[in-house]
């Protein structure tokens, strides 16, 4: 595959969909019931109907890549693991996804997940995730040369398993937002968390997400994850009391940050159908410049 293909808007793919119908049929139990509807909803938004959305599905992430990345304990542990297949599906997803844009065939990709990833660490996991999808990508994309990377995660959950794997790696710059209280900010490392506290709004969500883009504004990234858990929605079950305009102005945000470079949307906690239904078409649809749709 060409990766250092020179970008090119003229046909390309503005947003590709990565979604396999295994997510909501074996997906975790907290996190599938709203899988089906999202996408549901977003083929139902004619966002799809063109050329400028199209829609991908994964294969399994090779076992091999994933034993480079989480420890052969971790690896025992998961053999029996009942979601260890929908786990591997999911870090397909987002390699999928970080493929169609660095390659150049896409702009932008919007990763469906069956469970989630950034709990999972090198040698465990916990919340839902098993195995942790964007290192598993990141390992995969560095074989291709690629070296610097930006992951921003506003799942109100700390993206642990994340921070285990590039905490010391100052090559991934990782913001992470979460309910917790304070900033700190290890600019050596480029490991910048955010607690933007329990009740946080969406002014308040929105400001900080501002002012953690332009942290990254001179980080000369070659693609970004965000990794998007809507259970930061005030009826969903994660901290923040985001509402779901919220969402849309969130991703708007991020493309204007992001311009021409590679970007992958992960998703993330979750479960509520009614907010799902909403706001990830909301977000393809600003990714795909059709906002509002
Ligand atoms: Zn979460």
């Amino acid at each position: 595959m060409a990766y250092q293909r020179e970008r090119d808007d003229d046909g390309m793919t503005k947003v590709a969909v990565v979604y396999h119908h295994d997510f909501p049929r074996y997906g975790y139990s907290v996190l599938k019931d709203r899988i089906k509807p999202g996408y549901d909803s977003l083929m139902e938004s004619g966002l799809a109907d063109g050329e400028d959305v199209r829609v991908f599905q994964p294969e399994a992430a090779p076992l091999s890549l994933v034993e480079e990345v989480h420890t052969a304990h971790h690896m025992q542990n998961m053999s029996s693991e009942p979601y260890r297949d929908v786990a591997l599906l999911s870090a397909g997803s987002v390699m999928l996804a970080a493929d169609l844009v660095v390659s150049g065939q896409a702009q932008s990709a919007f990763a469906f997940t069956g469970t989630a990833g950034h709990h999972a660490s090198r040698g465990g996991c916990w919340g839902f995730c098993y195995f942790n999808d964007v290192a598993i990508t990141i390992r995969h994309l560095r074989k291709m040369g690629l070296k610097r990377f930006l992951i921003i995660d506003v799942d109100p959950h700390f993206g642990d398993g994340t921070r285990d794997f590039f905490g010391e790696d100052a090559d991934v710059f990782h913001i992470n937002f979460h309910a917790g209280s304070g900033k700190e900010f290890d600019r050596s490392r480029n490991n910048y968390d955010f607690g933007i506290g329990w009740a946080a709004s969406d002014v308040t969500f929105l400001d900080e997400f501002s002012s953690a883009l332009e942290l990254a504004r001179d980080f000369d990234y070659q693609i970004c994850f965000l990794i998007f858990g809507h259970d930061s929605h005030q009826d969903d079950y994660g901290g923040f009391d985001l509402t779901l305009s919220a969402y849309p102005r969130m991703a708007a945000l991020l493309k204007e940050a992001v311009g021409k470079k590679p970007l992958v949307v992960v998703l993330s906690g979750g479960s509520n159908p009614d907010v799902a239904r909403r706001a990830i078409p909301d977000v393809v649809a600003v990714m795909a410049g059709k906002w509002p749709i």
